[in-house]
């Protein structure tokens, strides 16, 4: 049997499916908005974690609402599906987990905590200072022990090395899929959003184990070399989801190849593994995901480091940087990674748009001008 992109498309209504049988059957479902959420836990307390995080526009506007319009539309579209209930994983989870991430993430899960029950994290904001990583320690066995009285189940140490090597296995092979695009491309931008997005809803992780590892072995062995170069785009910036990949959609339709993404959606987390090796594993997966290079990180030292290695493995010719409007941390950061950028000889491009499509026409202009000065 073979597998393809297309086939990556159906996860999120499959998974619904499932998701409402496995409901009924009394197991339980916990919505998390960022990576930052340490999903092991939740597999671990025998849940399904549920990626929630808004990448449509629709609804938006009944969130503003509540919320300032000037502020990034993923936390609005996040916020909208839930007051209007027209998210299915956010209608069947029990739980939200949350973080303090950025402002407006952190300030929004106060309103959402009158919708359903939601618990937030306090990720400190530092990643290389041992004070910050007690303090995540403490928030993951925090995290533990709320998972366990609103779940009513017990975390054995055992659960959680069984969860974290299904999760260090599944990175591992999405990773395996990206690193493809290192030679001449085998997924388009769209076909790796799609499959690095969807893989989110998944709720069995051994059978998105088994499609990832086919997909990668069916990619890997329909290369064909010799087909026209094209300029080949490193994406970096803020989380992009399929509804919100209008700029991946606008580089690809000029004519580019968006090889590799860094942010959220993408590599910003692939090359993370839980070290299996520690004896506690709370421990070892604080030391994972502190490791994560978001810009809600103070200095973020991280993420210039993965982009210049990027930037050399996937042979970028060009960087598009797109800032999600009011998001004042990557807007900042932008100006680094430009220095940078521009420090390899390459050109670069930093976007600031929203979900809507009023600015296609500029954005689709300002586009084009950098693939020329790539050919
Ligand atoms: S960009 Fe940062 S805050 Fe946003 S989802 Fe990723 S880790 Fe979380
Ligand atoms: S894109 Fe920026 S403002 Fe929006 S949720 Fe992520 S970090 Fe916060």
């Amino acid at each position: 049997m073979t597998i393809n992109v297309e086939d990556f498309t159906h996860i999120r209504e499959t998974s619904l499916i499932k998701i409402k049988e496995a409901k009924d059957g009394g197991q339980k479902v916990v919505g998390t908005y960022c990576t930052y959420c340490p999903q092991e836990m939740i597999l671990a307390a025998g849940a399904i974690p549920v990626s929630l995080c808004g990448t449509s526009e629709k609804p938006i506007a009944a969130a503003e609402e509540v919320l300032p319009r000037n502020l990034c539309p993923l936390i609005k579209s996040s916020y909208g599906f839930a007051a209007t209930d027209t998210c299915p994983f956010f209608h069947f989870s029990d739980l939200i987990i949350g973080e303090t991430t950025c402002d407006g993430k952190k300030k929004m899960f106060e309103i959402m905590q009158d919708i359903k029950p939601v618990h937030v994290m306090q990720l400190p904001h530092l990643h290389q200072l041992d004070a910050a990583l007690k303090l995540w320690i403490t928030e993951l066995r925090r995290l533990r022990s709320v998972l366990e009285t609103e779940l009513g189940v017990e975390i054995t140490e055992e659960k959680l090395w069984e969860a974290i090597d299904k999760v260090n296995r599944e990175t591992a092979a999405v990773k395996a899929i990206c690193d493809l695009n290192k030679g001449e491309p085998v997924l388009s931008g769209l076909d790796l959003l799609t499959v690095t997005w969807s893989r989110n809803f998944s709720s069995d992780k051994d059978r998105m184990f088994s499609m990832l590892k086919e997909l990668q072995e069916e990619l890997a062995a329909s290369r064909q070399a010799g087909s026209a170069p094209k300029p080949r785009v490193l994406l970096t910036g803020c989380p992009v989801g399929v509804g919100s990949e209008k700029v991946i959609r606008l580089v690809e339709e000029a004519g580019g190849c968006i090889v590799a993404m860094e942010n959220c959606s993408g590599y910003k987390t692939l090359e993370l593994q839980t070290d299996t090796g520690l004896s506690d594993p709370i421990v070892a997966l604080a030391q994972k995901y502190m490791s994560i290079p978001c810009s809600c990180m103070s200095p973020n030292p991280y993420r210039l480091e993965l982009l210049q290695r990027m930037i050399k493995e996937f042979r970028a010719d060009a960087v598009v940087d797109l800032t999600w409007q009011a998001c004042h941390t990557y807007n900042i950061e932008a100006f680094e990674v430009g220095k940078l950028v521009r420090g390899n000889g390459l050109p670069y491009l930093h976007l600031e748009s929203d979900y809507s499509s009023s600015d296609l026409e500029t954005l689709k202009i300002r586009i084009e001008a950098l693939l020329e000065m790539v050919a």
